[in-house]
C-alpha cells in the first residue's frame, strides 16, 4: 500500500466513524466491497514482504500462511482508530493469532495520536528490535527463550504468546537446523522440498 493510498483510508475512516458502529469495527462488518478490496491489497502487501509471524518470528507457511493482526486491538473499546493504520498491521502465524493470546488485550500503555509515538507494552514488530528484549539460550535441541535485560515488553510478549512453550521452542529449533541445513549444502528445490518434509514431521 502506497503512503497516499494510506492517507486517503486516514482520511475516508477517521476516529469518529468508528465509534457510531460501536461493537462493529467496519473492517469486519457490515460487508463493504471497499474494505474488501482493501483487505485484500495488505494481504497482497505484507505476505510479499513478511516471511515469518511477527510475534513469534516462525516461518509463515502450509496452514500457517498467516493472519493479518492488528497489534492494537481495532475493537471499539480499544485503538479502533488505528484499524487501517499500515504499522498496525501484522501478519501472524496460528499459534500467535488464537483468540487466547493477545485477543483484544490492550498492548498500547501509553497512546498518543501518532501511532509511532505510543508506547507499546508488548515487542512491537516494526518498532522494536527484538534483540534488545530477548535472549536465545542455543541448546542443540531447544532454543530457548529469555526475557533481556529485565524487558518488561519482552515479559509481556513471551507470557502473551506462549513464546517460552515446549512445542515453540521445537518448531523453533526445527526452522534453524533448517536453515543452517540450507546455508551448508545450498540445496535444489527438490531437496528442499524433502528436507522441509522431514522437519515438519
Ligand atoms: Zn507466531
Amino acid at each position: 500500500l502506497s503512503l497516499t493510498e494510506m492517507k486517503e483510508l486516514a482520511k475516508a475512516r477517521p476516529h469518529e466513524p468508528f465509534m457510531k458502529y460501536k461493537g462493529n469495527n467496519p473492517w469486519d462488518y457490515p460487508p463493504n466491497d471497499e474494505v474488501i478490496a482493501i483487505k485484500k491489497k495488505i494481504r497482497l502487501d505484507l505476505t510479499t514482504s513478511q516471511k515469518v509471524c511477527g510475534f513469534c518470528g516462525l516461518r509463515l507457511k502450509g496452514t500457517s500462511q498467516g493472519q493479518i493482526e492488528h497489534i492494537a486491538p481495532k475493537a471499539y473499546y480499544r485503538h479502533p482508530e488505528f484499524t487501517f493504520t499500515l504499522k498496525n498491521l501484522v501478519l501472524a502465524c496460528h499459534y500467535c493469532n488464537s483468540p487466547d493470546k493477545k485477543g483484544t488485550k490492550d498492548t498500547i500503555s501509553i497512546k498518543h495520536t501518532i501511532y509511532s509515538k505510543c508506547k507499546f507494552n508488548i515487542v512491537h514488530p516494526y518498532l522494536d528490535d527484538p534483540e534488545e528484549h530477548y535472549d536465545w539460550t542455543d541448546k542443540e535441541i531447544e532454543l530457548l527463550i529469555q526475557v533481556k535485560n529485565d524487558s518488561p515488553q519482552g515479559k509481556k510478549s513471551i507470557e502473551i504468546f506462549g513464546l517460552d512453550n515446549p512445542n515453540m521452542s521445537e518448531l523453533r529449533a526445527g526452522e534453524i537446523r533448517h536453515s543452517q541445513l540450507k546455508a551448508k549444502y545450498a540445496l535444489l528445490p527438490a531437496d528442499e522440498f524433502l528436507l522441509e518434509a522431514a522437519l515438519s514431521k
